[in-house]
């Protein structure tokens, strides 16, 4: 039996970041995908917003996905553009990359790091024990692990197997979702009506268009097929506009799920294996890379060695909020695409609200990602926010925060007097760097802070504890999150 340090089940989006984290803290990972090769059918997400730039651009590859894509203010609520253009970031904006390019990408990525990748067979199942877990594979090869992490999408087998709970709401409506050609040109534009929206969108080929239409009664869980999109959009347009030659066909619907527990024992949850929901606002994607870079770092430290499994317990407790949060808000941007004149009044008036200053930039805040705001305690408001991406003045010159972040690191920022600091019996995992820094402080959502003299600095970039020269509470916020003194 081959062993490992952590097999993850799945290598879409949340399955490459986290062998991605994993393996930058040095742990051996595989990951178990059912696909051939990491070539995704159809084009799925549309991009993802500022806080998944920034996180891609903790650890260096942002520019790889800017450079194939296009920014845009494309926060959204309900109909409702959300400008965040004026939010303290160096990534005011969302990314609009299809999800088969994103994919190409974290496995261009991925392929550079020390990455085991078993292409074309799936996790069937898996027994664990006090030290690991036995995985099943359909080839018939198992492998041991440490642990397993399920990211195998929102029909999980994992989240299955391990008994995990997923409460939630059941569908109330579908849509059908295609790459197809046409003989008659496609109407511009989105359109809402009772049943929902439906959008027809040319592709940069400008050969196939993008279809998504929303099914007068919700499907079935088969596959649909060429005939189900001609019905679907005959119902709304009159015409299917001569469908045909389809490269991808599929189904989605407004079912919203949460995962009860993203841990049980030595088999965790992350992406859409631990939630689902209507694609509305476009943070599914977002949200589990996020998961994979919240547990990646945690799931090293404690595969290392260096922290108690009980770390383990902060992912479920940090990540599991986030989703609940981003739930709600998607059920609610299903409701205001029903369109029959009373709902268009409550969308005028959502609209209107939504345009003013302050809820403009709280809900851009809760879409973009930039909002989030882990439990760590009372105190500076930089505890448990993410940690502003500074021009710093170090020995070497000149550095980004971010660029501290690139090896998934934590850091103790020292902005006081260079030496202030003595972390040696936490050297080999925590980096102090003294530095200075003369501009202004500021997060998006909440705006200006008073300048700390300290940060420590986790590898995700949110902030675990803020000081001074006191340093009060400083081994202890070293001890909870990366381990007790060597
Ligand atoms: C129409 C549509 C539009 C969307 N638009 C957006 C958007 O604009 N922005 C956004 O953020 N999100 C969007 N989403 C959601 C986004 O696509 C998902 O949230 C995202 O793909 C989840 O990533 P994941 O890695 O968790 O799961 P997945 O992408 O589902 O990946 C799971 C992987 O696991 C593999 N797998 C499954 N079972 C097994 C097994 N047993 N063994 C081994 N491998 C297995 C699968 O082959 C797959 O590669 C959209 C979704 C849809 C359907």
């Amino acid at each position: 039996m081959t062993d490992h340090g952590v097999v993850i089940a799945g290598g879409g989006p949340a399955g490459m970041m986290l062998a991605a984290e994993l393996a930058l803290a040095k742990v051996d990972v595989a990951v178990v995908e059912r696909r051939r090769d990491h070539v995704l059918v159809g084009s799925r997400a549309g991009g993802f917003h500022s806080r998944t730039i920034e996180v891609l651009d903790q650890r260096g590859v942002a520019d790889r996905f800017l450079a194939e894509g296009q920014v845009a203010q494309a926060a959204m609520f309900g109909t409702t553009v959300l400008d965040m253009s004026d939010f303290a970031t160096r990534h005011p904006y969302s990314l609009g990359i299809w999800q088969n390019r994103i994919e190409r990408i974290m496995a261009a990525w991925i392929a550079e790091l020390p990455v085991r990748i078993y292409y074309g067979c799936e996790v069937t199942g898996f027994v664990q024990d006090d030290a690991g877990v036995d995985v099943e594979r359909s080839n018939g090869e198992p492998l041991r692990a440490k642990y397993l992490v399920g990211c195998d999408g929102g029909r999980s087998l994992v989240r299955k197997a391990a008994g995990i709970e997923f409460p939630g709401w059941d569908p109330t409506r579908s849509n059908l979702i295609a790459v197809v050609e046409l003989t008659e040109e496609p109407p511009p534009g989105i359109r809402h009506d009772a049943s929902g929206v439906h959008a027809l969108h040319r592709m940069e080929d400008g050969r196939t268009v993008r279809v998504v239409v929303t099914e007068q009664q919700l499907g079935p869980s088969s596959e649909p097929t060429l005939r189900d999109l001609s019905d679907a959009l005959i119902a709304v347009y009159g015409t299917d506009f001569g469908i045909h030659n389809p490269t991808w066909i599929s189904r989605f619907t407004d079912m919203t799920r949460q995962a009860a527990a993203y841990r049980a024992g030595r088999v965790l949850l992350a992406g859409d294996s631990a939630h689902v929901h209507y694609p509305a606002g476009g943070q599914g994607l977002s949200l589990g890379v996020q998961d994979a870079v919240n547990l990646g770092w945690k799931l090293a430290q404690v595969v290392n060695g260096t922290s108690p499994e009980s770390l383990l317990n902060t992912y479920h407790d940090e990540r599991h909020p986030v989703a609940a949060h981003a739930l709600r808000h998607t059920m609610a941007q299903t409701a205001l695409q029903r369109r029959d004149e009373r709902m268009e009044a409550l969308v005028d008036v959502v609209s209107e609200l939504a345009s003013m200053d302050e809820p403009r930039k709280r809900l851009a805040g809760i879409v973009s990602g930039l909002d989030i705001h882990y439990d760590f305690g009372e105190g500076h408001p930089l505890l448990g926010r993410r940690m502003p991406d500074l021009d710093l003045v170090n020995a070497n010159g000149p550095a980004r925060v971010f660029e501290l972040l690139h090896q998934a690191r934590p850091v103790l920022l020292n902005l006081g007097e260079p030496g202030g600091f003595d972390i040696a019996a936490w050297a080999d995992r925590v980096q102090l760097i003294d530095s200075q820094y003369a501009g202004p402080w500021e997060l998006p959502v909440f705006g200006a802070v008073n300048a700390p003299t300290a940060v420590l600095i986790r590898p995700d970039g949110y902030v675990a504890w803020v000081g001074d020269r006191a340093q009060l509470g400083l081994p202890e916020a070293l001890t909870t999150w990366f381990g007790p003194p060597m």
